[in-house]
């Protein structure tokens, strides 16, 4: 087993850093994102910052905002899509069942 405990300067515990993983959605079927580590946190404090690293620059965090914002967005838009298609298949139903009686 490597050592690989850090002290976490939020804290000052001895810790091994966990490694958060980027969530990955499906859109239409295919995996957008995952399996790709994200960060690593402090599991004592979960802090980002336990290594004492400067922030990252306001724009680099813009940035991963912006684009896990898309992703939601798209997310939802998956969802939403879904839902219009669901309505778009009850009203041929509708008018193949109840149109012609
Ligand atoms: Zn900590």
């Amino acid at each position: 087993m490597r050592n690989d405990k850090a002290e976490c300067q939020c804290c000052k515990k001895m810790m091994v850093p966990r490694v958060v993983m980027e969530r990955s959605i499906y859109v239409d079927g295919v995996q957008v994102g995952g399996e790709k580590p994200l960060k690593s946190i402090c599991p004592f404090c979960l802090s980002e910052e336990w290594n004492g690293m400067p922030r990252k620059s306001g724009l680099a965090r813009l940035r991963r905002d912006a684009i896990l914002g898309l992703r939601a967005i798209s997310l939802e838009l998956t969802i939403i899509g879904g839902i219009a298609l669901f309505f778009a298949v009850m009203a041929i139903y509708r008018f193949v069942f109840v149109g012609f009686n």
